[in-house]
């Protein structure tokens, strides 16, 4: 019996919590494997085609500093004189919306995009965004893995390379600094993580730290390992964030849960997903110690004490705990 056919997937109000929450909710059952394999190419398709419809909403955080919530990851703004700087593009369906969005913000051109990573729900608009007369900078795998067709195994998806006008014209390896609106932008590559490209960007003087994808908060984050993601790699990072950050800084998730008042985060929430993080890669690693199978860890439910909270979002518990098998 398909869990899936059980469930509508409607392309009308799709929004990237749909997908998963409906199936895991609806059905009261948890997809396996293959079945959460299957859905997970869907989600690709689908959250382009959400963006095409959904609002952009506009967070103002701190000083220069807002968010643009609905396009693919969380994009930070950082407004000035020197123009406009995007961490991260979204979805390229969202142009319309994102412009109108920016425009609210100030007028100032849009001049400078840095991506967090590689994903097509960070790097989508690359183009459109260049057209607008946008420099891109971000992590040198971020620039090796555009330029060529990816295959991303755990999404059974393939990405053909990107056009020219939407690979990063500047990279760095390991750390970089900016000054841009008067504001210092620290720019600092993750050892691999989520993917092998993830980098984090701080705000200093506004004491606002994006992490991409290496934190999702209130929901389990995808692990891309086809591009050098690891459960171990993504646990090593959220010890980075909470050490970079106080208890008064504003930490910008990838992606959240949809629909609160805030998509932003701070130090707290961030050790909680750390300690969500480490019980379920060791109660994965004891079971696959113990010889278990993955279709046997996947049933014995290894996640059920956190999926109420982190569990109702596009990563469902068996894809999240086949993700996590994959590293222990
Ligand atoms: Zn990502």
């Amino acid at each position: 019996m398909s869990l899936i056919s059980n469930t509508t997937l409607s392309r009308r109000g799709f929004c990237t919590c749909c997908v998963a929450a409906a199936s895991f909710a609806v059905t009261g059952a948890w997809l396996n494997p293959s079945q959460a394999f299957a859905e997970a190419r869907d989600i690709v398709d689908l959250i382009r085609d959400d963006a095409a419809k959904a609002p952009i909403k506009v967070h103002k955080l701190r000083r220069n500093v807002s968010i643009l919530e609905g396009s693919g990851g969380n994009i930070a703004v950082l407004t000035g004189g020197d123009g406009k700087v995007f961490i991260d593009a979204g979805i390229t369906a969202s142009r319309s919306r994102i412009l109108e969005a920016a425009n609210s913000l100030s007028r100032d051109p849009i001049k400078h995009l840095i991506n967090t990573h590689w994903h097509f729900d960070h790097t989508d608009g690359n183009q459109w965004l260049n057209a607008e007369g946008v420099a891109i900078l971000a992590h040198e795998n971020t620039h090796k893995h555009l330029l060529a067709a990816q295959r991303v195994e755990d999404w059974d998806f393939n990405f053909p390379s990107s056009p020219l006008a939407a690979v990063p014209t500047e990279v760095f390896s390991s750390e970089k600094t900016l000054t841009l609106n008067r504001s210092t932008l620290h720019l600092k590559h993750y050892d691999p993580a989520h993917t092998d490209s993830d980098i984090s960007v701080t705000f200093t003087e506004a004491d606002i730290l994006h992490c991409g994808d290496t934190y999702w908060n209130g929901i389990y984050p995808f692990i891309d390992y086809s591009t050098g993601g690891s459960i171990d790699g993504i646990i090593k990072a959220t010890e980075a964030n909470i050490a970079a950050v106080s208890d008064k800084t504003i930490v910008i998730p990838g992606h959240n849960l949809p629909g609160h008042d805030s998509p932003v985060s701070n130090k707290t929430e961030l050790a909680a997903y750390r300690d969500m993080l480490v019980a379920i890669r060791e109660n994965v690693a004891r079971l696959k110690r113990h010889g278990s199978s993955l279709d046997e860890i996947i049933t014995a439910k290894p996640t059920a004490a956190f999926d109420a909270k982190w569990g109702q979002f596009l990563i469902t518990p068996a894809l999240f705990t086949r993700l996590v098998y994959q590293g222990v």
